[in-house]
């Protein structure tokens, strides 16, 4: 997995974008041939200034792979607005996140989201992986230091994991 921060060319602010929202973004690997259209749930607190995607990279993935092997600094991407509905709704109540894989994305966004307000509602995330390899151990850290305590539980008989995180 890896991350891009997309960052406007005109300087503008961005259009804001709810935790859970997601962008679609168009690029064209090769110049004889369409432009691919993905759409890549961001990963962070909404700002402003910049939106981040975190992408799994599949193997002939046609666009993680160029995202991966081919996109520098510098280059620019079509990036739509964001968008969706799987959007964290606001409230007192306690909040479940359910996620697996590449899923976590959007959860991250919540989890930060509620990080930041200093949310007092109880959170339980539970994030299912195949295996050690694919545990979202990278991205959970980075919002640690955000307030939200993480408790990890352990399946490996049956090969999965799941993360917990309370607040
Ligand atoms: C709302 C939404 C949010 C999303 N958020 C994220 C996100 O945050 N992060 C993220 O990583 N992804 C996210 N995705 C998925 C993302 O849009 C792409 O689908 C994903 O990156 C794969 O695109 P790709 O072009 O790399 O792979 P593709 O080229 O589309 O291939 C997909 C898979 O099919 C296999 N494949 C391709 N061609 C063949 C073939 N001929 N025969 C057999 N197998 C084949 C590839 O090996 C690969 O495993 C999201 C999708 C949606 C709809």
């Amino acid at each position: 997995m890896f991350s891009l921060t997309l960052v406007p060319t005109d300087a503008l602010p961005l259009a804001a974008a709810l935790p859970g929202h997601f962008v679609v973004l168009r690029f064209r690997p090769k110049p004889d041939e369409p432009p691919l259209l993905r759409s890549y749930s961001l990963s962070n607190l909404s700002s402003p200034y910049a939106y981040r995607v975190s992408v799994k990279e599949e193997i002939n993935g046609a666009a993680s792979s160029y995202l991966r092997s081919q996109v520098r600094l510098g280059d620019v991407l079509d990036v739509s607005t964001p968008r969706g509905s799987f959007t964290l709704r606001p409230g007192k109540g306690p909040v479940v996140l359910l996620s697996a894989g590449i899923g976590a994305t959007p959860v991250l966004a919540m989890l930060h989201a509620l990080a930041a307000e200093g949310s007092a509602r109880m959170i339980w995330s539970l994030f299912g992986a195949r295996n050690s390899m694919e545990h979202p151990f990278g991205i959970l850290s980075s919002i640690k230091d955000d307030g939200i305590r993480i408790r990890a539980a352990m399946n490996l008989k049956r090969r999965h994991t799941y993360w917990l995180g309370r607040s």
